[in-house]
């Protein structure tokens, strides 16, 4: 056992962030948290995605470990990621393995003897090998030797029933604390809700942890929804414009509309892969690599493609289908821009999106209270697309978080009943502080507001269409027929049912259909009009649309927005790369093209995406400051100390040679 008691190195947490990981400040709640983890105590910390939640528990693993206490065990459910996690902390000169089903005996034994011989700062292993005796004895010897310093709990969700990806064997994690009950622990997660938050202090009995809640709000992502028109052309336009090669996703519902979008944009020339379940294993893994490891890769795919992705610098989402609730859109959304940079969430939503979503839960087998909450969920949505206002303060409001002010009181809620005086809550600052009510500037509708049109009129006409074309022939038609009525239009299918006769007929001539559309649309969303999807989509009059066919409720709405390039908003700030890049000039440029292919080849050879070894903001960095000396190197964000002695020389290198 070897304690390293007598290490010079620094343990203080500042010094260590600008000193290994080259980064100049904490973000958010990261300075208390790693203080209370050093400190010896424990923490239960919840952070948005790209919140920076390893740092958290990785500075107080370097500190303590310099300080003589030995290693740290991070349990993360997550396999595939141990190895990019390692890997990213070998560059920082941060010893640490993983110990997980990968390994064959004798890589795993290798890494046994390392542990025990006081060699790592970090382990990583899965919840399932903690469990098991051979680990357990591990963990014994370590204690005897006063080397075992801090559990970290990654992903503790897991351990929860109501989180999203429950792990049963995330419960026998308590054995830990029951064990070793003077070594602290830090459990970690992005799910905020308070039912799960209050299981996971429940079942992995932190009942005297320190709470660390942030915001989950993430102001770096701006959030646009627009009509969708011509959705391929749409998107290939809002690629071209503003993300060119660039890394994104795109989310559509079917394996097929995958397949085919994903050759839409390759024959534009992106680097455009598919992603779904149904595609074979071996081939899903290789365009998850591809995706993860090279530069400026679209992924175009399925719900089943995100968990555990967790490459920063993801500069789009895009949704060409709409997600089933705000759960999934925030999920999905959030895997843009982890990294602190700018980034897009863009969704393009219409009529049929509400038809097949409203579908789905009518068909599916689910009892009735259950398609109830379902529908519930869908209308949040819903009101979220159509929404004229920010969409941030929706969001932020779905999830209990207020933008102007009543942020929940630490102490109030079932999540935080069973604290201790002593633990304690910290929040974070709350979008509220950051933000005047209900202007966030950076969505969609605070950057343009949306004209806002009476509608109470158009959707008079068609309720009344609607009503009257089952009166007058006894069965309902859909969306396309009722329109043309309502517009006047004499087709063979409206004279096959005399519906030329109706007195609505058109009444609504001077509206659109793109209005009508719209209308019909936002009816659905609202509940006053139902899609029949037992009765080829045919529309039904609901409760809702009594007090508007009355006249009693106005109905104000979008405009429905005029065909045309995407937004002006957008054209004024239209950069594509991320600001710093944008502002290189051509000299700056020509270096940051090589710096990058640069970092893809050592990439390659480490076997490790290129992010690992730097981020895009620290190439950008190096290309505008065109550094002669290694002391020109220092202090550029994202270049620790074992990075500027590993790659220092060459990046010297490179920058003299593009200047050639
Ligand atoms: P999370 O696990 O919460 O989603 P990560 O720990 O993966 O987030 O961090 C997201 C990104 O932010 C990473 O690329 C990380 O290097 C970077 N990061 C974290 N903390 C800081 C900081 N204080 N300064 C600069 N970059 C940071
Ligand atoms: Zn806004």
């Amino acid at each position: 056992m070897n304690a390293r008691l007598d290490s010079p190195l620094p343990t203080d947490p500042q010094t260590i962030l600008q000193e290994v990981f080259g980064y100049e400040a904490f973000r958010g709640q990261q300075q208390p948290v790693v203080e209370q983890v050093i400190a010896g105590g424990d923490a239960l910390v919840l952070m948005p995605t790209g919140g920076g939640k390893s740092l958290c528990y990785q500075i107080p693993a370097i500190a303590r470990q310099r300080a003589g206490r030995g290693v740290t065990l991070v349990v993360s459910p997550l396999i595939a990621l141990m190895h990019d996690q390692v890997g990213a902390l070998h560059e920082a000169g941060v010893p640490a393995a993983f110990l997980n089903s990968t390994l064959d005996w004798e890589q795993a034994e290798e890494i046994e003897r390392r542990l025990l011989a006081g060699q790592l700062t970090l382990l990583y292993a899965a919840p399932e090998r903690v469990a098991t005796p051979r680990f357990l004895g591990l963990l014994d010897t370590l204690h005897a030797h006063g080397a075992l310093s801090l559990f970290a709990i990654d992903e503790a969700h897991c351990v929860s029933q109501w989180g999203h990806d429950f792990r049963p064997e995330y419960r026998q994690l308590t054995v830990l604390h029951e064990r070793w009950a003077d070594v602290p622990r830090i459990a970690l997660t992005a799910t905020a809700d308070a039912t799960t938050r209050a299981d996971i202090v429940e079942r992995l009995q932190l009942q005297d942890a320190a709470q660390f809640v942030s915001s989950f709000d993430r102001p770096n992502i701006r959030y646009t929804i627009v009509e969708k028109k011509e959705p391929t052309r749409q998107l290939l336009q809002f690629i071209e414009q503003q993300h060119e090669g660039e890394a994104g996703i795109v989310y559509c519902q079917s394996r097929k509309r995958v397949e085919e979008l994903a050759a839409t944009l390759c024959a534009h020339g992106l680097d455009a892969l598919p992603y779904h379940a149904g595609l074979d294993a071996a081939v899903r893994q290789q365009n998850q690599d591809r995706f993860l490891r090279e530069d400026g890769v679209v992924m175009v795919a399925t719900i089943a493609f995100g968990m555990g992705i967790d490459k920063p610098d993801v500069r789009f989402v895009a949704h060409l289908d709409m997600p089933k609730n705000i759960e999934g859109y925030y999920q999905e959304t959030g895997r843009a821009g982890r990294d602190g940079a700018p980034a897009d969430a863009w969704m393009a939503y219409g009529l049929q999106d509400v038809v097949n979503q409203r579908r789905m839960i009518d068909e599916s087998p689910a009892g009735e209270d259950f398609k109830q909450v379902m529908r519930g969920k869908l209308d949040a949505l819903l009101a979220l697309a159509e929404a004229t206002g920010c969409r941030r303060e929706r969001l932020l409001g779905y999830f209990g978080e207020d933008m102007a002010g009543i942020v929940d009181a630490p102490d109030s809620g079932a999540a935080c009943a069973r604290h201790e005086p002593s633990a304690g809550t910290f929040e974070h600052e709350s979008a509220a502080q950051r933000y005047r009510r209900g202007f966030c500037g950076n969505c969609d509708n605070c950057l343009q507001p949306p004209e806002v049109w009476d509608a109470t009129d158009a959707a008079r006409k068609l309720l009344s269409t609607i009503f009257r074309v089952q009166q007058m022939s006894g069965i309902g038609f859909g969306a396309g027929h009722l329109m043309d009525i309502v517009r006047g239009k004499a087709t063979d299918k409206v004279a096959q049912y005399g519906h030329q006769q109706l007195s609505t007929f058109g009444i609504g001539a001077d509206l659109s259909e793109a209005q009508l559309r719209s209308v019909l649309r936002q009816l659905i969303a609202v509940g006053a009009v139902q899609v029949d999807a037992q009765a080829f989509n045919t529309l039904k009059l609901l409760e809702a649309a009594r007090p508007i066919l009355k006249g009693e409720q106005a109905v104000r709405l979008r405009a429905a927005s005029a065909p045309g390039p995407a937004t002006r908003s957008r054209r004024t700030r239209s950069a594509a790369p991320p600001p710093a890049v944008a502002e290189l000039d051509a000299a700056g440029q020509v270096r940051f093209a090589a710096l990058k292919a640069w970092r893809a080849e050592v990439a390659r050879a480490h076997d490790l995406p290129a992010y690992v070894i730097f981020h895009d903001a620290t190439l950008a960095a190096i290309a505008a400051r065109a550094p002669q000396t290694p002391a020109d190197l220092q202090g550029i964000s994202g270049i620790g100390a074992a990075k500027l002695e590993k790659y220092g020389d060459e990046v010297l290198r490179l920058v003299r040679d593009s200047a050639a």
